[in-house]
Parts: structure tokens; C-alpha cells; sequence
């Protein structure tokens, strides 16, 4: 369980325009964080400066102790599982989408990972089978049961580190509530990051960190957020 630092990171995409202004967290191993602040606000740029799709202009960011500067790309992408917000399905079976990535691993043998990983509550409430066709030429699933495709595909790697990105900001409100519950459960003792707009649409975290403007505004337990309104 790896833990994540942001230490005083500065970043912009454009030379004169910065993006965050020197944020500072750190993620403990194993504890769920989230991240919520309004559109704009600079959150998904988190998520993309631990992929190192850029890199910061300043600061660091570590993941359990090593600067991620110093760290092979493949070895950081297969530390960190990402749910983002619109996922896309392969034109092919659920059990092809959820084993998409995974070196030759036959339907069986992606399912028996699914149910290993205790993804049974995700896949149980698809209405078909890890052989079902999806997509244009199959069965074209709700935005639920498409999130829950996506959910899986993630968990199946057992990332160390997951990160939601406004990973159910898509759906109806009681498919999300549903999918939320799930999510606390699958977030519950491993480092992750959920990023929501709204406190009300994050798995409920151990803390929460309120970005406004490239800077951190506060953070608390989501009744203590709350309680101060
Ligand atoms: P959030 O996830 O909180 O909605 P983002 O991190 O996506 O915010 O974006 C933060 C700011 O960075 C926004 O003002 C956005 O317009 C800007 N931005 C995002 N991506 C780019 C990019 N590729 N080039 C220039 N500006 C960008
Ligand atoms: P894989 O075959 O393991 O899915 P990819 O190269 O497709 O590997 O992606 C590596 C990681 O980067 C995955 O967790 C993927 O979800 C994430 N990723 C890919 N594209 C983006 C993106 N535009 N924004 C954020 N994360 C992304």
C-alpha cells in the first residue's frame, strides 16, 4: 500500500497562466481520500501530473517515498488504476472489457480475478453474462451498467493506488448511490483519490481535501466539512 505526496507543487499548462499554486498533501498509505471543489478548480490536473502526463514546474510528488520523476512509466501505470467519468467499452463481450490489458487472460480466467477481487457485487447486478456482447454490435448497456463494466476493468489489475474521477458524476442519482457503496467498500483500506464536484457524490472517505483555484481551501471528515457548511 503506497502511500501519495504532493509537496508544494506549482503547475500551469500555459507559461503565464498557473494551474496550482504550490499544493501540499499527503495521502497515507491505505486511507481513502477525495478530492471535491468546483469545475476548473484544478483537480483532474492532479490526476494527470501522477500519471506524469505532465510534469510540475515546481514541488514534488511522490508515491510511497520515491519521486515519481525517478520511476519507470510502466511501473507507474501499473501502480495506479484510474475510473474516470465517461468510459469507453470495446466493441466486444463484458468479459473481453474487463480483461482488456491483461496479457492473453481468457474469459475464465478474468472471471475467476473478478470474483478473487470480490467484484461479484459489481458484476452481479449486470442483468447478462461475462459473455455477453456489448456495444454497437451487442447489447448497448446503461450508463450504470457501463460504469460498473469500467469499475471492474480497474479493480481486476488490483492497482495499489485507485483514483475515481468523477467516476459516477454521470449517472442518475440512485445508480449512483449504488455504485457509490460499492465504491466505499472497494476504496476502504487501499490509498485512493476520488474527484467529485459535489461532497454528496464520493464514497465516503477518511478525508476530504476542498480545492478552489489551484489552492486547498480545507479539508475534514465529510461531517466536519458539513458542519461547517
Ligand atoms: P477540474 O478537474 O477541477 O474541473 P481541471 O484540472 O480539469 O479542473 O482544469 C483546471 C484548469 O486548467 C481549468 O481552468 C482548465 O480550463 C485548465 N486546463 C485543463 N486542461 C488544460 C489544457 N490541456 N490546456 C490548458 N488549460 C487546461
Ligand atoms: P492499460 O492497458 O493498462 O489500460 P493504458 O495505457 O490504456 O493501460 O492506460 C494506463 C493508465 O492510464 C490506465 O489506468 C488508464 O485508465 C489511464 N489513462 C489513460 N488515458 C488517460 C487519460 N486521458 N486521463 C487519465 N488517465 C488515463
Amino acid at each position: 500500500e503506497p502511500s501519495i505526496v504532493f509537496d508544494d507543487v506549482v503547475f500551469g499548462y500555459e507559461p503565464d497562466r498557473r494551474i496550482l499554486h504550490g499544493l501540499s498533501f499527503e495521502v497515507p498509505a491505505g486511507q481513502a481520500f477525495a478530492i471535491v471543489g468546483p469545475s476548473g478548480a484544478g483537480k483532474s490536473t492532479i490526476a494527470r501530473l501522477l500519471f506524469r502526463f505532465y510534469d510540475p514546474l515546481s514541488g514534488r510528488i511522490l508515491i510511497d517515498g520515491q519521486d515519481i520523476r525517478e520511476v519507470a512509466q510502466s511501473s507507474l501505470r501499473a501502480a495506479i488504476g484510474i475510473v474516470p467519468q465517461d468510459s469507453v467499452l470495446f466493441n466486444d463481450t463484458i468479459g473481453y472489457n474487463i480483461g482488456y490489458g491483461r496479457d492473453g487472460a481468457g474469459v475464465a480466467k478474468i472471471e475467476a480475478a473478478a470474483r478473487g477481487a470480490a467484484l461479484t457485487s459489481l458484476i452481479e447486478r449486470l442483468p447478462q453474462g461475462f459473455d455477453t456482447e456489448v456495444g454497437e454490435r451487442g447489447l448497448k448497456l446503461s450508463g450504470g451498467e457501463k460504469q460498473r463494466v469500467a469499475i471492474a476493468r480497474t479493480l481486476v489489475k488490483n492497482p495499489p493506488i485507485l483514483i475515481l474521477d468523477e467516476a459516477t458524476s454521470a449517472l442518475d442519482t440512485r445508480t449512483e448511490q449504488e455504485i457509490l457503496a460499492t465504491l466505499h467498500r472497494v476504496t476502504e483500506h487501499r490509498t485512493s483519490l476520488s474527484i467529485a464536484h459535489r461532497l454528496s457524490t464520493i464514497a465516503d472517505a477518511d478525508r476530504i481535501l476542498v480545492l478552489n483555484e489551484g489552492r486547498l481551501a480545507e479539508s475534514g471528515t465529510h461531517a466536519q466539512l458539513l458542519r461547517q457548511g
